[in-house]
């Protein structure tokens, strides 16, 4: 099962069938998102209900530097962050994920270019899309490799931002000499992976600095660029064998972590998603008034899809 995406020119188009094959695909996980940090399912459906339709509204503008279910989640947390600041009489905390979706905000207001998102950071946007090649072909050899343990180090230092004291205790490594190890083989290894690219230069000054410890880069520009691209997330797939019981304990020691610890948000709504889909009858009665709601928006006259 690979993941599906739409075609963005028939989006555009406002083919009904195309947006409905977006809503049968994405709406549970929105769901799952919304749900889990209003706890109200009504509410969550209206917010899927905004996010439709603001996503119908604003795929003119979509950007295809971004995938589609990262405009879709944009748009979803946004108006996620609408709802609890209007309920703000109760204590929850809007800004507990405000880190999990770097770049999304400006992304969503659909104002901002991914230039603009990237001002002001060290690496020009050219080398900061090769950082992002390479940290992902690092990701898929060392998951190949079943090296699941350097892997969830690696997030825990790239992604959490951990230090490396925690990290040994978390993995049960020798020490903390263990973690500077695994940490400086994958500098070395992506400074490999960027000699053999064009125009790799500026990445390879800056992952010699890296190298030599200035880890001012590793915090900004690394942990942006594995987030924004999603490096590490899991394919859908390997979250339903998780919720299904069957994954190996490789795989499942690091997407759990994934899940657990790095609170990806984008796994946690799929994962959700998942674990409920089977047994929610309540979750189908919801799709059927989005897919009511999506139509009506798309065909106003009840009749044919008018540009
Ligand atoms: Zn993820």
């Amino acid at each position: 099962m690979s993941e599906w995406s739409p075609e963005i020119e028939r989006l555009r188009a406002r083919e009904d069938e195309e947006w409905l094959r977006v809503q049968d695909n994405y709406c549970g996980r929105l769901l799952a998102y919304a749900n889990r940090r209003t706890g109200d399912l009504q509410a969550s459906e209206d917010i899927v209900q905004e996010t439709l339709l603001g996503a119908v509204r604003g795929i003119d503008d979509f950007d295809r530097a971004f995938t589609f279910e990262q405009y879709l989640f944009g748009i979803c947390r946004n108006r996620t962050i609408d709802y609890l600041r209007r309920r703000k009489a109760q204590t929850i905390q809007v800004g507990e994920d405000d880190s999990g979706f770097p770049g999304l905000e400006a992304l969503a207001h659909s104002t901002d270019t991914p230039s603009a998102i990237v001002r002001g950071r060290e690496l020009s946007s050219r080398a900061r899309g090769l950082l992002g090649e390479i940290l992902k072909e690092w990701v898929e050899e060392t998951w190949e490799q079943g090296e699941f343990i350097r892997l969830c180090v690696i997030e825990a230092l790239f992604s959490g931002g951990w230090r490396n004291r925690d990290t040994w205790k978390r993995f049960d490594l020798r020490d903390e000499t263990a973690v500077a190890g695994i940490k400086f083989r994958a500098i070395k290894r992506l400074k490999q992976l960027a000699a053999v690219r064009e125009s790799g230069n500026d990445l390879l000054r800056y992952l010699a600095a890296a190298e030599e410890g200035d880890h001012r880069l590793l915090d900004v520009d690394v942990r942006n660029v594995w987030r924004e691209k999603r490096l590490s997330c899991p394919g859908r797939h390997w979250l339903a064998r998780l919720v299904a019981g069957t994954l190996d304990e490789g795989p499942s020691l690091f997407v759990s972590f994934h899940l657990d610890e790095m609170k990806c948000p984008w796994c946690q709504a799929n994962f959700d998603d998942l674990a409920r889909r089977d047994a929610d009858a309540e979750l189908d009665v919801v799709m059927e008034h989005l897919r009511e709601s999506t139509m009506k928006y798309l065909r106003p006259e009840g009749e044919s899809a008018e540009a």
